[in-house]
C-alpha cells in the first residue's frame, strides 16, 4: 500500500504511525482514531489516482482538510485518510467579478485576507476559521455568524471540482449566477461530508466590504423582544444586520471564567445577552457626519433608544473601537471552547423556525431534567438564522442517557418544525437521529444516490447515512 500511494505522491507525502498524530483525533477529541496512513497529494490529478487506486485495492478513503468539524466525519480507523492541505493555491481574485478560485486545501482566514487585499469579503466566518479549509467548509455546507446576511456555504459558491469516487475529475467550475443545464451537482456535493465525492477547488463569490460597521451588546428582557429588535433593525438599515448573536448568562460567566481578566458586558447581570453587528457598504452610511458620528451607528443607537424608552431594550453597549468590536466577537468565539471546558458534552446543532425558538427553550427547561436532572445545557445561538448549539454537560456518564438527551432534543425540535442539523452536518455523531428523524424516502433517495456513485463504498463509508 505504502509503495503504490508513494508511486502518486512521492515518499515523504505517504505518513505513517506516529507522524500521523495530528490526523489521529477530531479537534474536540471526542474520537480518536488510527488511520493505516495519511496521504497528502498536491493535484487533483493526484487525488484522482489515489482514487482509482483505492477501488483497485478496495481500501477506504476519508477525506481530510482542516480536521475542525464537530460532527466525528473525519474519523478514519481502517482508512486512508487524505488530506487536502497541499493543494492550497488560492489561483485568481476577480474583483470585477466578484469571485475568487482556491483549491481546496487553502485555510478559510486566507480567503478572507486575500479578498480583503481587494477591498472584498468572503463573508463565511466561524471559531475555526484559521484552521478549517475550503474543502471541509463547502463539505460541511458550514455556516456561522453571518449567514442571516449573505447565507451558508451553498449560497456562496459558483462552481466546484471534485474526485468522484471512481477517481474521475469532474469539472465544474462555473462562475455563472445562472446555468439551469441539468441536475445541480454542485449543491449535491456541498454538504456531502466526501461521500460522494472530493472537492478540489472551488470558484466562491464575493461580497463588497462593508466600509463602516456597527458593533453592540445588547441586554433584552425576552428572546421575543430580542427578535423585535432584529425586525426593526433590519427595516432601519435595509437589511444591513450581519450578526445577531445570543449568549444567556451562563455563556458570560463561563466565558469570563476561561478568560481570566475578561469583563462583563454590562454593569448588571441580564439572561439575554445579544451581539448585533450591522455592516454597511454605502459611503451615506459609511461617512462620518460632522458631528463624527457614523450614520449607521446612529440607525442603530435610534433603534435601541427607542426600545429602551418602551422597555424592550434593558442596555446597550455600541462598540467605540476596533479593539471593543473584536472583545465583543472573542467573547462570541469562545463558545466551542467553553462547550469543551468540560467532557462529556452532548452536542446539539440544531434550527427552528425564528419564533419558535424560545418555545423550545422553555419547553427544555422542563423537559431536560426528566431525562438527566443533574444536566446542564450551555447555550449559545445564531438567533438571526434559528441555529442553537444546545450543548448539555450530562450529570450522568453513560453513553445512553446521552442519546436520550439527543433525542428528547430532536423530539421537541421536530415538533416545532426544526431541524437536528443545522450546520455541523452528519457525520457518525448524528447518525442516531438520522436514523430516528429522517424522512425515510429522503434518506432511501440518498442510499440510492450514494450506492450510485460509489458501489464500491470507498468514499468516507460510515458517515452521513446510517
Ligand atoms: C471552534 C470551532 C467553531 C466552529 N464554529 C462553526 C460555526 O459557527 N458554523 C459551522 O458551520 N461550523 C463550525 N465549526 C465546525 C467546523 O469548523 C466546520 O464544519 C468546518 O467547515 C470544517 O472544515 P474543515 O476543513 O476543518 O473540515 P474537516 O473537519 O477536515 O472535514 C469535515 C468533513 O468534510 C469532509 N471533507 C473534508 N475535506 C473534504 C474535501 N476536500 N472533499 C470532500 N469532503 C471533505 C471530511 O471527511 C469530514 O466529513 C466550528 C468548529 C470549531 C472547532
Amino acid at each position: 500500500m505504502i509503495k503504490d500511494l508513494t508511486a502518486i505522491v512521492g515518499d515523504a507525502y505517504v505518513l505513517t504511525g506516529s507522524d500521523t498524530e495530528k490526523w489521529s483525533h477530531d479537534w474536540i477529541r471526542k474520537y480518536h482514531y488510527s488511520p493505516l496512513a495519511v496521504v497528502r497529494p498536491a493535484t487533483t490529478q493526484e487525488v484522482s489516482d489515489i482514487v482509482k487506486w483505492a477501488n483497485r485495492t478496495g481500501t477506504p478513503l476519508v477525506p481530510i482538510s482542516g480536521n475542525t468539524g464537530l460532527a466525528g466525519g473525519g474519523r478514519a480507523d481502517g482508512a486512508v485518510m487524505l488530506s487536502l492541505d497541499r493543494m492550497n493555491t488560492i489561483r485568481e481574485v476577480r474583483d470585477a467579478s466578484r469571485i475568487a478560485i482556491v483549491e481546496a486545501g487553502v485555510v478559510l482566514a486566507d480567503v478572507h485576507a486575500a479578498a480583503e487585499q481587494q477591498d472584498m469579503i468572503f463573508p463565511l466566518t466561524f471559531g475555526a476559521k484559521g484552521s478549517a479549509m475550503i474543502g471541509g467548509v463547502l463539505s460541511t455546507n458550514a455556516g456561522g455568524s453571518n449567514v442571516l446576511r449573505y447565507g451558508n456555504t451553498r449560497d456562496l459558491v459558483l462552481g466546484i471540482e471534485a474526485v468522484l469516487p471512481n477517481g474521475e475529475i469532474m469539472n465544474i467550475m462555473s462562475e455563472l449566477h445562472k446555468d439551469n443545464s441539468g441536475y445541480n451537482l454542485k449543491h449535491l456535493l456541498i454538504g456531502a461530508e466526501g461521500t460522494l465525492g472530493i472537492i478540489t477547488a472551488a470558484v466562491l463569490k464575493l461580497h463588497p466590504k462593508p466600509k463602516a460597521y456597527a458593533t453592540a451588546m445588547v441586554a433584552a428582557p425576552s428572546l421575543p423582544a430580542a427578535l423585535d429588535l432584529l425586525n426593526r433593525l433590519q427595516e432601519a438599515t435595509g437589511g444591513a444586520v450581519e450578526a445577531f448573536e445570543y449568549m444567556p448568562r451562563h455563556h458570560i460567566e463561563a466565558y469570563m471564567q476561561i478568560k481570566p481578566g475578561a469583563r462583563e458586558p454590562f454593569d448588571a447581570p441580564y439572561d439575554v445577552n445579544i451581539m448585533v453587528e450591522v455592516g454597511v457598504t454605502a459611503p451615506r452610511d459609511a461617512t462620518p457626519g460632522p458631528d463624527g458620528q457614523i450614520p449607521v451607528t446612529g440607525y442603530l443607537e435610534d433603534v435601541l433608544a427607542q426600545m429602551f424608552e418602551e422597555g424592550t431594550v434593558l442596555d446597550a453597549v455600541v462598540a467605540q473601537s476596533q479593539a471593543q468590536r473584536q472583545d465583543m466577537w472573542e467573547r462570541r468565539e469562545a463558545a466551542a471552547e467553553i462547550a469543551m471546558s468540560r467532557l462529556p458534552i452532548v452536542s446539539n446543532d440544531i434550527a427552528l423556525p425564528l419564533d419558535k425558538v424560545a418555545t423550545f427553550l422553555e419547553i427544555m427547561e422542563t423537559r431536560l431534567p426528566q431525562v438527566d436532572p443533574a444536566a446542564q445545557p450551555v447555550i449559545v445561538a445564531h438567533l438571526g438564522d434559528g441555529n442553537i448549539h444546545y450543548t448539555v454537560w450530562p450529570g450522568s456518564q453513560d453513553e445512553d442517557v446521552h442519546d436520550a438527551i439527543m433525542e428528547a432534543t430532536e423530539e421537541e425540535v421536530l415538533k416545532l418544525g426544526g431541524s437536528f442539523s443545522a450546520e455541523h452536518g452528519i457525520g457518525t455523531s448524528k447518525l442516531p437521529s438520522m436514523r430516528r428523524r429522517k424522512n425515510p424516502v429522503a434518506l432511501q433517495t440518498m442510499k440510492a444516490i450514494k450506492a450510485a456513485l460509489d458501489p464500491n463504498n470507498i468514499l468516507n463509508p460510515g458517515k452521513l447515512l446510517p
